[in-house]
């Protein structure tokens, strides 16, 4: 049973206080943006992006930002300097200093590994211009009508995708393709390690917000930090924490840490 996360007087406030650094982890879409029916306009809510450069700019803090887009879709939208950004679900990551990892390529997973799908997607639907598919490389996400027999072409795709290595996830009018042994919950286990030797800490507290079944791998591992679950229009069972209402909902929060912090 979740708690409601009560904005100014919460004991999650007190257990900021208490640590010297917050690894705090923001997911994208229906965290720190609203939804839009195009997502090439879903803009972050005004203020977001100052704010977490102000955090980060504090002794306090060191925010990562994790998404299931590519990461230069969503550097259009933000694009500040030294914080940690995880794109495709944690397969593209560059650091605070720049550095580039690409843990799915590390694993010997290639593009081309999905070349198969590709075509089958090419010959079969993407003709139609009702469909739609996003390359993320090692990611292929198909946008389709909502009017579909979605199992017609999931059975289809057991049969020609490389099982050991991938996954079919159907998701809100998508049908997702992605790499079975890592999600946003093992990027975050990895940029935890990246943050702790950079800045040479062992005490530290992880946050991590987010609002979709892609974040509740996080909250899973997130064992001695505080998830905080985006409701939006869900009302599904999550492992976080806490919860919030919507995207004002974690401004609020954000405003809240940097009052806190002064
Ligand atoms: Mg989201």
């Amino acid at each position: 049973m979740n708690k409601k996360l009560s904005i100014s007087k919460n004991k999650v406030f007190e257990e900021i206080s208490t640590y010297n650094s917050i690894l705090l982890f923001l997911d994208y879409d229906g965290t720190l943006a609203p939804f839009a029916d195009n997502p090439a306009e879903a803009y972050p809510l005004p203020g977001v992006i100052e704010l977490i450069k102000h955090l980060n700019d504090t002794e306090k803090y060191s925010i990562s930002l994790i998404t299931g887009r590519r990461l230069k879709d969503l550097r259009k939208f933000i694009n500040l300097k030294d914080i940690y950004y995880a794109g495709t679900h944690g397969l593209e990551i560059i650091t605070a200093d720049g550095n580039e990892l690409s843990p799915g390529k590390d694993r010997g997973l290639k593009n081309t590994d999905l070349n198969n799908i590709r075509d089958f997607f090419k010959k079969e639907y993407l003709i139609d211009p009702d469909y739609s598919l996003e390359d993320k490389g090692l990611v292929l996400t198909l946008h389709h009508p909502t009017t579909i027999n979605k199992d017609k072409i999931i059975k289809h795709l057991e049969t020609i995708i490389r099982k050991r290595e991938y996954e079919i996830l159907p998701g809100r009018k998508i049908i997702e393709i992605r790499p079975r042994f890592w999600n946003k919950g093992d990027a975050v286990k990895l940029l935890i390690q990246e943050i702790k030797e950079k800045n040479k800490i062992d005490s530290y507290l992880p946050i991590y917000i987010g609002d979709d079944s892609t974040d509740e791998d996080v909250f899973k591992i997130l064992n001695n930090g505080i998830g905080i679950y985006v409701e939006n229009e869900n009302k599904t069972n999550t492992s976080a924490d806490y919860t919030v209402k919507n995207p004002t909902e974690v401004l609020e929060f954000l405003q809240e840490l940097k009052i806190l912090n002064k």
